[in-house]
Order: C-alpha cells, then structure tokens, then sequence
C-alpha cells in the first residue's frame, strides 16, 4: 500500500532493576507504530531521567543514554511526526512540573476536542510548551482542584473525546489509560515480579513477559507497590475499536482486542478469495503488511502462493525524490519483482489497501515488465473514502483514490487485468466481533465519536 503512518506506541514498566533497558527493546518492537522520534523517561522513586530524540529506537538509543536512565520504572513511546524544527517539542513521553510533583506522558491516538479545549485553556492562562493535543490532557490534570490525582485523572478524562491509550508516570506510580471506546489497543503483561504497559503485545513477548490482559476502554489502572488496581472506570461509551489495527497496522505476532492479528488477517484473504476469486496460476502479496492475507488467499483459493515481489528492509531515506528522471526510483527501492516466479504467469495480487493509488500503480508496472500475463488485484478491506481523526496519519479525502473514482475507474488507472476490494461485511465478520464494536470510519465515512473541532490536531 501506499504509506500510512501509525502515529505511535507506548510501552510502560515497573518495578524492574533494568528498566530502561526493557522498554528500548519493548520500543524496538513497537517500531512499526512510529518512526520518527523515540523517547524514554524512568524513574527512580523520586526524580526523572529523560532521553527523547529524533529517529530510530536503534539510532536514538545507545550504551551511554541507557545508563542514565536510572531506576525501576519507566516510559516509552514511538511516534510518527511530520519533520521540522518542532518536531523534537512534540516527541514524548512529555515531561512537566506540577504543583502535584513531576508527571511524564506517552500517547497512542489523537484527541477530538483537543483545540477547544485547548483554546479554553489559553483563555484561563495557560501557556503550552508544544502543538501536541498530548499536552491538553496535562493542563487538565495539572488546573483540576481535586486534591487527590486520582480523582483529577477521572476529570481531566472525563473532559477529553477521541483515542488515547496512555501511559502516565510519577515518580512512584505507573498509570495506564484507555479511551471509553477502545479505539487504540492497550495491554498489561507481567514479568516476575515487574508489571508491564504496551500497545502491542509483541513488546511482551521480546522481554518473556506473559500477557495478563487489556486495559478495558474507559479504564484508569494504576501499577505500584501494592500491585496492578483500577483505580476508575470512565462512563461506558459503544465500542470502536479500530479495525485498521487488524488489516494494516498491528503486527501479526500481536493480539489486540482480544484477538490474534495473524489469524484475523489470515481470515480477511480467505473471505477476499470466497467473495473475489480470479482464474489465475499464482498469488503474490505485497510484502509485508499484506503477507499474511495473501497466504488465506492462496490456501482458500487453492492457488500456490509466489514471493512474486521482495521489500528491502534496508532502503532508509531517499533524498532523490522527484526528478523526472528517478521518479520511480523510490518504489523500486522499496520492492523488487522476482522474475522467475512472475513471468508468463496470471497473477492475483493481493494488497492490504489502496489509498492515493500510486505506489500501486508503480508495483503493477514492475509486475508486468518482470513478465506477469495478468495482474488481478486483490484488496484484503473495502475502498478507503475518509481520513481517519482517530490516531491514524491518513491524507485527507480529496487525495484518496476511492473518493475521485469508482472501482472500475481505479482498475484503468493502475492498468491491471482486474480489480476487486473486500466487502465491508465481510471484512467486519473476519474480525469476528459484532460490526458494532468496530470504527471503520475511514470506508464508511460514519464517523463514531464525535469530531468536535472538524479536523486533526496538529
Ligand atoms: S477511521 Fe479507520 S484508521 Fe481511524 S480509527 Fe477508524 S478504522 Fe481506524
């Protein structure tokens, strides 16, 4: 698919000697979440230690950093953000003073009514240090006259609409927090004696922490000595989890919302090939997100499945981009055809999503050129037609192919043989909840939780 950046994930622990070190690896396996800054805070019991940066986990951390980071507590979060000079402002876990004592913040989603709020705010004399909808739910909890934290959590919570999965640090408490709709995954695993926070449980597995459970949407839990309790429970919202999670974003090792995501997304291929099938010789996927679908694809089509195409893991940043000349230089960085599997063949291509439609274009002309016959398009969810306000950094509609043209017309623009997407009933019963416990806003344009300000946060 054409990219779509997470915005991010987070990753919590306590009561650990090695810390730090446990959420650098927890980070390295929420990578896919977020790209473009990393950032620890721990805590020893009564003071913070910080490293935030721009880049890689691998790049932003080493020895020497990780030595710093002192105690047996800590934050992590991944995030996508766009470059520019303020982007470090806005890398997190964010770090403030209040007169309740240090806090430290990582957020997963994106906050509905974060620019009224914040407008209020400003307006009763409050000074933002960053652009980031993060830092509303701080002034919030920092302006409440609750006198227990608790309680301030509960109406700072009580005030927010949208996603959030956050996790939350004092210097002696661990909190972890979950939107009342459940949009974002959110999990807490157990290792030994250390309780652990993470989006994904993918980052328990590379510790050997065993998963306890989810955060339940609406849930306030608090980690410290006394062990993991939920401290609140925000007023019960209908349910939203997002089913993007399952076709695109989430790693297949994980299990979100209850769910193996390996298995639910195998399930999208086999109700693509039973809703959509082609007379074809092979099936190839579009490495790696739509790997996974391609493989139920090819097992209930009864289609032999070909690494038709290979992603290079190693491309890193291009700086060539758009000369005339090189403009498809990018894509063929990216992927690489394999023309011994393609050449003469009928080939079912089976992709995840299309969104603005050009990387698409791109991998079918280097399909034919490598020799496929017949390129028939396979899309493991339905056509995209809205921007997601929940979390996820989507163009906006007018730059998504399915808003400007119909299906047959974006079969004539990629030039393939035939193009085919999964129904939205169909993708909904591979998700295998009832359909209402699903956003699927961004095919459906029904929006579940109210966008206050009519637009993302920026
Ligand atoms: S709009 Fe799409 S990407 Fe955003 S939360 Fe809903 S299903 Fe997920």
């Amino acid at each position: 698919m054409d990219v779509v950046h997470e915005e991010c994930g987070v990753f919590g622990i306590y009561n650990n000697k090695e810390a730090a070190r446990l959420t650098y690896l927890g980070l390295q396996q929420l990578q896919h979440r977020g790209q473009e800054s990393a950032g620890i805070v721990s805590s020893d019991g009564d003071r913070f230690y910080s490293h935030v940066s721009m880049g890689l986990v691998s790049d932003v951390f080493h020895q020497s950093a990780l030595d710093k980071l002192k105690g047996r507590m800590a934050i992590g979060h991944v995030r996508y953000a766009t470059a520019g000079a303020s982007s470090l402002l806005n890398a997190q876990p964010i770090v403030v003073t209040t007169a309740r004592g240090p806090m430290a913040i990582g957020h997963n989603g994106n906050l509905t009514n974060a620019i009224t709020l914040r407008k209020k705010l400003e307006a009763e004399g409050s000074i933002f240090q960053t652009s980031s909808d993060t830092e509303v739910v701080l002034h919030l909890i920092a302006k409440s006259a609750a006198p227990d934290l608790v309680d301030a959590l509960k109406e700072a919570f009580g005030q927010v609409t949208g996603a959030y999965s956050i996790v939350l640090q004092t210097p002696k408490t661990l909190f972890a927090v979950r939107d009342p709709w459940g949009v974002r995954p959110l999990h807490i695993g157990r290792l030994n004696g250390s309780h652990l926070v993470a989006s994904e449980t993918c980052a328990f597995n590379i510790v050997n922490a065993k998963l306890v459970r989810e955060v339940r949407p609406g849930e306030i839990v608090a980690i410290d000595h006394r062990g993991v309790h939920t401290v609140a429970q925000l007023p019960a919202q209908s349910q939203a989890h997002c089913v993007f999670e399952y076709v695109y974003f989430a790693r297949p090792d994980s299990h979100i919302f209850g769910k193996s995501v390996y298995e639910v997304r195998r399930e999208l291929g086999r109700q693509l090939a039973r809703e959509a099938p082609a007379k074809a010789d092979i099936v190839v996927a579009v490495p790696d997100s739509a790997s996974v679908a391609a493989m139920g694809y090819a097992e209930e089509s009864g289609l032999p499945l070909e690494m038709g195409l290979i992603r290079s893991h190693y491309k890193g940043r291009t700086f060539i981009e758009p000369k005339q000349s090189i403009r498809d230089f990018g894509a063929r960085m990216k992927y690489a055809a394999v023309v011994e599997a393609l050449k003469g063949k009928r080939v079912v291509l089976v992709d995840d999503s299309i969104v603005r439609g050009t990387t698409s274009r791109k991998l079918i002309r280097m399909l034919k050129r490598a020799g496929a016959k017949e390129i028939h398009m396979r899309i493991s969810s339905p056509p995209m037609r809205g921007p997601c306000f929940y979390g996820i950094d989507t163009p906006e509609s007018n730059e998504l192919i399915a808003t400007r043209l119909s299906v047959e017309g974006i079969r004539r623009y990629l030039n393939t043989t035939s193009l085919k997407y999964l129904s939205l009933e169909g993708m909904l019963r591979a998700a295998g909840k009832k359909p209402d416990d699903f956003c699927s806003a961004c095919f459906t344009t029904k929006y579940p939780i109210a966008i206050t300000d009519g637009g993302r946060f920026q």
